[in-house]
């Protein structure tokens, strides 16, 4: 249950210096370095193992990025393999992190309005049944958290290899009035849409047995005049 993970109260109650101690070196007063200025740009929602991050942190190398991991092994494995990797690879991988949290409950107290520039939803979990669909990570309910999270320019990606799903969460971006498709000609030179399906571990798999994957890519907008 949730009682067994830290929730931070607000934004500013999340400890950068723990999980970037390269980016927020604590001096001899006690008091943190650039605090104030660098803050967490990108989540991935639903991390997993890791996959998407561990490519991301070298393609971006100043850009400070958390994984958001509802299991409690997973995540530890995670934390795991950034270790490993800062240690065999001084002074890279120190822009990621993870954290075990409830995505649908807790972005909020995470970022704040306007925080982050990208936000991923990579193959989640589908959530057949007509009864749980209230479950799934992608809703018209949760866009707006989503929306507020992100700033205006700034886009979620999400992919799956579930026909369903896929139509569902384009639907959702496609209705909500604060979300617009990003153009075919953007999406083929932005280097990012082409780790979405190669970089997870889901991605992998899914591409080893040949499957097809859905994507929708959507940019935050501001409201049209009505
Ligand atoms: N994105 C990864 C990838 O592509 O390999 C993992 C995909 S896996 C099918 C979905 C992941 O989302 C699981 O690791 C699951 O534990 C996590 N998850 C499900 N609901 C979540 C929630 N509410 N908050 C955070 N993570 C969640």
């Amino acid at each position: 249950s949730d009682s067994h993970f830290p929730i931070p109260i607000s934004p500013s109650d999340v400890d950068y210096s723990q999980h970037f101690p390269a980016f927020f070196p604590v001096d001899r007063d006690g008091t943190d370095g650039n605090l104030s200025i660098r803050k967490i740009h990108f989540a991935d929602i639903g991390c997993g193992f890791g996959g998407l991050l561990v490519n991301l942190s070298t393609m971006f190398p100043d850009t400070l990025m958390i994984g958001m991991e509802l299991r409690d092994k997973v995540t530890e494995y995670v934390k795991e393999r950034i270790l490993a990797l800062r240690a065999a690879n001084p002074g890279l991988y120190e822009n990621i992190s993870v954290v075990r949290t409830n995505s649908m409950k807790y972005i909020p107290n995470y970022f704040e309005k306007g925080q982050l520039s990208k936000m991923f939803f990579l193959f989640p979990d589908p959530h057949f049944k007509e009864k749980n669909h209230r479950r799934r990570v992608i809703s018209l309910h949760l866009l707006d958290e989503y929306a507020y999270a992100l700033q205006v320019g700034g886009l979620i990606y999400t992919i799956t290899d579930v026909e369903e799903l896929g139509d569902w969460m384009k639907s959702c971006l496609e209705n909500h009035p604060l979300f617009e498709a990003v153009s075919e000609s953007e999406l083929k030179a932005d280097p990012v849409v082409k780790l979405l399906t190669s970089a997870t571990e889901e991605g992998q798999k899914v591409a080893r047995n040949g499957g097809q994957t859905y994507q929708a890519i959507y940019r935050r907008v501001v409201q049209e005049e009505e």
